[in-house]
Parts: C-alpha cells; structure tokens; sequence
C-alpha cells in the first residue's frame, strides 16, 4: 500500500511513520530525515540546503522530487511505503503523481494528522530526537527511560532540532497553511483525516482502521473490475471512499473488530462487513498483510 502521511510539522506523522514500518513492514520515506542526514554527512547537498533547513524555509521542489523518484524505484518500496512530508507543495504533489503514474502505480491513501497550531508549538519546543536512529521523545508524554538518552539505540545527547524553535515552527506553520495545505485539493477522496490530539497509541489505531477500510474498497472495487484510481488531475473516483476529505471516526468496536476478535469492524463511510460478505480472513490477494493489533492499540480510540 502506498501511504501519504499528511499534516503540519509536530502533528506526529513521523512517531506513526515509524509505528507502521513496524506494523506493516513498509518503508518509511521522510524527505526531512533525508535532507538531515546530508545534512550530516557534509554532502553539497547537505551544504546547500542546511541554511532553509534551519530557518524553517522549504528545500526546492527539484531536489526533494529526485529524492523521491530514487527511492520509491528501489526494490524495498515493492510493496508499498509510508511518504512523511512529502509532498508539500502542489508541483510536488503533481510530480509525484505523474512519476508513480509512469509506473502504473498510485498513491493508495492520504492520512491527514490534524492538529492545531497550538498544540504544534507546544509539541514541537519540547520535542527531542534521536540523532542516531531517529527516534523521537517529547519532554513530558514521551520521556526516555534513561533522561537524554534512547531507548531505542542508546545514543546519549537527544537533539533540539533548530527547526523546531519557536520562529522557525511559526515559519513552518506558515509554509503548511501556505503551500502544503492546499494539496487537499489534489488528493480529493483518498485524503482521510484523523484526530492528532489524541494519543501516540490511539492515533496509530484510528490510522489503521483507515488503511483497513480502503484495503476493504480497494478488495471491492477489484472485484468489480473497476479502472485506474486517477480522475484528471486530483484523486477520487476510482478508491470509492465515501466522504470527500472527510474524516473517519472508528469506535473502540471498529478499530478494534477485524483484528481483535472476530466481530465485524465498521466505520461511519456506510463501510459494513456484513453487507458485503467481507471477512478479516479473506486477504489472500492483498499487497500487504494487517497485523492482528495490540490491546494497548484499541484504548479510546476515536469514539
Ligand atoms: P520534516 O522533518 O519533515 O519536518 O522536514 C524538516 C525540513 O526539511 C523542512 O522544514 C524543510 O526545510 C525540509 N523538507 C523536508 N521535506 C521537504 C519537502 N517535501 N519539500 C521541501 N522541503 C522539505
């Protein structure tokens, strides 16, 4: 499956990102964590785009898409992957579908992570990453075991990135309203939000009832022979998800159903398992396999 994680800087797409690599064994692709690791290697282009980095300024359009258009060739992005901040902008947005549609490939679902400026500043001045393996801590709900140092890889030192200072969030912000938000337009019906105010664990469990509804479309419109998911420019006809942007609410019962236990799952799309003989056992065909969640994952989601 192919997965665009989308959202403004600190709404959690890269704590998810990482939460799905595990969940789904698909990659992760974040064009941040790639410009930063240039960025430490010294490369010219690390030289080149350390500058606007800092700043909170946006790296051009040419380089992120060559980045891009490297990585999603490589074998490991067979199956699917998880973009996480890209694109950000409509002629990234457009790139991206025309070098996937060179491929005969598509974006199958964009999650958008909503969150308020509010809570992203707060987020984000207390943000701590792991400049090892990239994990990342917040300085209140997501200490480290050990105080500055990782759980993960036990790195000592966590890191205030400097984009994550006040005038730079500001900056940021003002890009995402600016230049990234507007590629809502551009992705029409596959764009499904999500509440990013909630949890690490719940958002992770609203996410995944997402991905299992369109995994479920998907199933359906394959079954009636349906066509290609490009509509013109935007996104839309073809994944017959049923609310345009709209944002899907899953009760504890349907985040948890399909995995959990044997139930059926359902969300508010008028998607029901029942009606359409769907079980969580008939995937044989799908490209990726859902992995029998966690009850931890099932706590309070959505409802
Ligand atoms: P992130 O880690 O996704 O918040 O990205 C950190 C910084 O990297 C951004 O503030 C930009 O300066 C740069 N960057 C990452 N992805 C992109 C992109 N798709 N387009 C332009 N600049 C990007």
């Amino acid at each position: 499956m192919r997965i665009i994680l989308f959202g403004p800087p600190g709404a959690g797409k890269g704590t998810q990102a990482k939460r799905l690599v595990e969940l789904y064994g698909i990659p992760q692709l974040s064009t941040g964590d790639m410009l930063r690791e240039q960025i430490k290697l010294q490369t010219p282009l690390g030289l080149q785009v350390d500058a606007v980095m800092k700043s909170g300024g946006l790296v051009s359009d040419d380089i992120v898409v060559a980045m891009i258009n490297e990585r999603t060739s490589r074998e490991d992005c067979h199956k699917g992957f998880i973009l996480d901040g890209f694109p950000r902008t409509i002629p990234q947005g457009r790139a991206l579908n025309a070098m996937l549609e060179a491929r005969g490939e598509a974006i199958d679902v964009v999650v958008g992570i909503d969150c308020p400026d509010d809570v992203i500043r707060e987020r984000t001045v207390n943000r701590r990453s792991c400049s090892s393996c990239g994990a990342i801590y917040h300085l209140t709900s997501m200490r480290p075991t050990v105080d500055d140092t990782c759980d993960r890889c036990g790195h000592v030192g966590l890191t205030h990135r400097d984009d994550d200072q006040l005038d730079a969030v500001n900056k940021r912000l003002g890009k995402f309203h600016n230049e990234t938000a507007p590629l809502r337009t551009l992705y029409g019906q596959i764009l499904q939000t999500v509440d990013g105010t909630q949890s690490p664990d719940e958002v992770t469990a609203a996410i995944q009832v997402v991905l299992e509804s369109v995994r479920r479309q998907q199933r359906l419109k394959g079954l009636a022979g349906l066509a290609s998911p490009y509509a013109g420019e935007g996104y839309g006809a073809g994944h017959g998800l049923a609310a345009a942007g709209g944002s899907i609410k899953a009760s504890v019962a349907a985040a948890g159903a399909s995995w959990a236990d044997d139930s059926a799952s359902t969300v508010t799309d008028d998607d029901d398992d029942s009606a359409d003989g769907d079980s969580a056992d008939d995937d044989d065909e799908e490209i990726i396999e859902l992995p029998k969640r966690s009850p931890a994952l099932l706590k309070g989601v959505g409802a």
